[in-house]
Formats: C-alpha cells, structure tokens, sequence
C-alpha cells in the first residue's frame, strides 16, 4: 500500500511545497525514516544512490528546526563534497518556507558565507574542512545545534573526513539528535555510529550495491586508439552523458578532443576552480552541453535528472567506484546505459570486476544501435512550475539558447515541462532513430544540421586550443575522420 507524506506526520505546508514539485508519495527510503526521525529518533540509514535519502533527512530537518540566533545555527548536514553540499541546499530550499539555509564549503570567498551566518542561518549545510575553518575564525559555533545529518558518511570516511567530523560532532549539543546516511555501514561508519549515535534506528533499503540493475550495462572492446571516437559516437547516441577519466588532465583532453567532433562537453574535476566546476554542472543540468567530462571527485552525491548515460572512458579503480560512477545514471526509477570501454589488457581485471558487481555482460563490439534500442524512458513528470519548465512548442526553428526548451529541437510537440521534455524527446529520438535506422535512413538529420557551427563559445575553449582534428595523440580514423566529425555535426543535434 502506498502511503503519503502527510501519514507520516510531515506538516502540510511541506506537503504541499512538495506536491508543488510534483512529488507526492514518499521514495522506500523515505517511508522508512521520516516518521522515527520526526519523532526525535537517530536514523542510521542505507539506500542507493538516487533513492531519496536527501528528503529522507531532509524534510524531518525542516520541519523539526528551531529558530536560530546570529552565528548559532540549531541543525547541520554534513557532506563530502561542495557540489553535494550545494546540491543539498538547493533541494532544501525548495520546501524551506521561512526557515532560512545556509551552506559552506572551501573554494570559494568567505565573504557571502560570513554575511549569511551573521544574519542567521537555522540550518547549516556544510563541508567538514571550510566549517572548521570558520568555527576557528570564530564566525560560527555549534553549541546550539540539535540536529546533525551526515550524508553520505562512508563517502567522508573514504575522503579522510572522519577525524574532522568528530571533532565537528564534539562541539554540537549532547542531546542532539543524528541522523546518518551512507552507502554503506560498515568500518568506518559503524565506528562512528557507534560513538556518536544513541539507540539508532536502522533502515536498509535496496541491495548494497546500488541502481545497478535499473542501468544497463554494456562493455565494449575498443583499442586505445579507437577509444575517442568510439566514445564520440556513443555521446550522439544517448546523450546527455557523464564521462569519466582517470585523471583531471585526462579529462581536460577528452573534453578538447570530443569538442572537436562536434561533441560539446563539460569537463568537472578537482583541478577547477568551484567557479568552473559550478559551471560545468551548470551547463550540463541545463542541456547546454552533450556530455560532463569528471573524475571521480564527481561520481557521487550529484543528481542531474535524465542522464542518458555513463561511459567508462578509463576503467574505474574498483568495482565500488563503478557502482558509484554508473549510479549517475537510471536514478530515481529512471533507465540509463552504462558503457565501458575495454582494452585489450583490461579484460581480465573488468570480468572480475564484473563478478564483484554480480554482473554477466558479455564484451562487445562497439555498437551504437545497442544504444538507441537501450536509451532510457524517463518516466518521472517535474511539475510545470520548474524554473526552467518554459514549454518548448515546436520549436524546430528558433534556437534559443538561454531557454528551458528542448536540447534538440525537432518538430514534435512540445510539453509545458522541460525535463519531461527532454526525456520524451530522448525516447523520441530513439524511437525515431531506431525507424531509420531500420529504414537504412540516417539518424537524426533533421533540424540540427550545421548548429554546432554557430561560435555561441560556450564551450568555446573546448575548440580553440589551436589542435587539429588529428593531433589528439591516437592518430585514429586518418581519412575518415573529417568525414565523421561532419556527420557528427550533422547527427548529433545541438544543445541550447
Ligand atoms: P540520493 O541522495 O539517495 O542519491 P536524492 O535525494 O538526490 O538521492 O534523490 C534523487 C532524485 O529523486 C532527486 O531528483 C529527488 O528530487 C527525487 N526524489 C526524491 N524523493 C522523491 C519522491 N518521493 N518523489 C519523486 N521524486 C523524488
Ligand atoms: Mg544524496
């Protein structure tokens, strides 16, 4: 039986902020622990990534939150990573009503951050490494906070956070209630449970391994020099898409190198700036861009809605990072495709990666049309009121960059809501590619010929790095390689 926030004791107005954005009936791992956290009780929870565990600890926070003085918070979230922290503060805000969100991280000017503390913040979200830093200063104290949530704790446990935490845990009030959110609980996190939870209530919700089966999961037998191209073409079919690398440099590259396919990209990893980071997650929520080039530092913790794939440009480290990294896709119930790119000496480590996982796939050929059946069908509708829900009509015309309408435009109808609109022309496309392809027609020529072309300079440093097409090291595709960047050109479509 499905049961609805309000049963579980949320307050009306939350409820109905909620139902503003199209949410109304609790996820699993919120039907779990609202109630006991509502109730005062510390919450030690499990669940995959995209399973809801940010309004799991998220609204008890909200509707529970005591009015705070200047600099003396009453609740503090503590996450791993800005974006995760940003990402927090945002989802918060969007039911908050009076009660006033703050969020602190390193990167960025403390300036903003002092000036919200100063005016009063009830709920603190914050990485562990600036809060310090501001405690020290002495712009904030903790003493008044009642409620802490750790999210993604074994997350902080990995980026070597623990130390801090505890220490951060040590300044908050005695009878403070915490709640804690993790992939998984052992080791570290079950040590800190153990010293700083009381009598928690546990909930696991979803296998360990997370989202893994929502995903499919593809592998693919590419040479090293064949990669870039092979990942070019799988960006065009199922787009938007997050690409990882090993390393920030790696990364840098591939995003130059896919620009000069006609793959307009996004690079995020922890060589930029916060500003450049913030950017680039900008740029790809909002369909700017086809594809987010990451490391690591990006596979957790961030949820753009509707991505259409993960692509494993450089194998993961392990099969946990895996799990994390292809956790950016078939989120919330949505599908996804997950692709690998094996080389020949990778086999082996990769099957057993695959028997960690608990997978079986076999490895392939490269095969884009594997990806257009495999594209995902989104099937969550955002409430018309989404900011960026500006309705897209038939737009196949008019380019309009700084819009909410559809990333390519072709002529279909158009729906009031952007993301239910970009899911439904993704299952479009491929429904339609798929047609064509039958027919032996080629792929998604209509309405974008020639738009990446048009110099708008988004992504413009993605191309004026002064390589030609060629110079990107593998030497690959020789002859054919302009041919394929004009037909990418031509196939991709052009994000706003
Ligand atoms: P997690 O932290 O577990 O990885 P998130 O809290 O980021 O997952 O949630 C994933 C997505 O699901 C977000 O876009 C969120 O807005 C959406 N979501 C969460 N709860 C619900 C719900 N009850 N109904 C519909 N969408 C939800
Ligand atoms: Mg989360």
């Amino acid at each position: 039986m499905s049961t609805t926030f309000a049963h579980l004791g949320v307050p009306e107005r939350i409820c109905s902020a909620l139902a503003r954005q199209g949410i109304t009936e609790p996820f699993e791992i919120q039907a779990a622990t609202i109630a006991d956290a509502m109730a005062g009780r510390d919450v030690c929870g499990r669940a995959p990534t995209g399973s809801g565990k940010t309004l799991a600890f998220g609204i008890p926070l909200v509707a529970g939150v005591n009015r705070a003085e200047p600099r003396r918070p009453r609740a503090l979230v503590l996450a791993p990573t800005r974006e995760l922290a940003e990402q927090i503060s945002t989802e918060l805000r969007t039911f908050a009503g009076p009660v006033r969100i703050g969020v602190v991280y390193g990167g960025v000017g403390y300036g903003p951050q002092l000036k919200a503390l100063r005016s009063g913040v009830d709920i603190l979200v914050a990485c562990p490494g600036r809060l310090e830093d501001l405690i020290e200063q002495g712009a904030l104290s903790l003493s008044e906070v009642d409620m802490v949530v750790l999210d993604e704790a074994d997350r902080m446990a990995d980026m070597g956070f623990m130390p801090a935490v505890r220490r951060l845990l040590d300044q908050t009030a005695d009878h403070r209630q915490t709640v804690l959110f993790s992939a998984t609980l052992d080791g570290d996190v079950a040590r800190l449970t153990r010293d700083y939870q009381s009598d928690p209530v546990r909930h696991e919700v979803g296998e360990e391994t997370p989202d893994i089966t929502a995903a499919h999961h593809v592998f693919w037998n590419v040479s090293q020099a064949d990669r870039r191209d092979v990942t070019a073409d799988a960006v065009s079919a199922a787009w938007p898409a997050i690409i990882f690398c090993r390393t920030r440099h790696g990364s840098d590259r591939l995003a130059r190198q896919l620009g000069q396919s006609g793959i307009q990209t996004a690079a995020i990893h922890g060589g930029r700036s916060q500003a450049q980071r913030t950017r680039a997650l900008a740029d790809f929520s909002k369909g700017r861009v086809h594809a987010l080039v990451a490391t690591d530092v990006a596979a957790r913790g961030i949820h753009v809605d509707g991505v259409a794939s993960v692509i494993h440009f450089d194998p993961p480290e392990d099969h946990k990072a895996y799990v994390h990294r292809s956790g950016r896709t078939a989120r919330a119930g949505l599908g996804g495709v997950v692709i690998s790119l094996v080389q020949p000496g990778q086999v082996k480590d990769l099957r057993r990666m695959q028997r960690q996982i608990g997978i079986d796939e076999p490895f392939n050929d490269p095969d884009t049309a594997v990806l257009r059946r495999l594209s995902p069908v989104p099937a969550r509708a955002l409430a018309p009121t989404e900011p960026d829900g500006e309705t897209g009509g038939r737009s196949g015309t008019t380019r309009r960059p700084h819009s909410g309408g559809p990333r390519r435009q072709h002529n279909r109808n158009g729906r009031s809501a952007s993301a239910q609109q970009r899911s439904d022309q993704q299952r479009s496309d491929g429904q339609k590619d798929r047609s064509r392809n039958r027919k032996g027609g080629r792929a998604r020529s209509d309405g974008a010929n020639g738009r990446n072309s048009d110099g708008r300079g988004r992504n413009s440093d993605n191309r004026r790095d002064g390589r030609k097409p060629g110079d990107g090291g593998s030497g690959h595709g020789g002859p054919n390689r302009k041919a394929r960047r004009a037909h990418l050109q031509r196939t991709v479509g052009q994000p706003r």
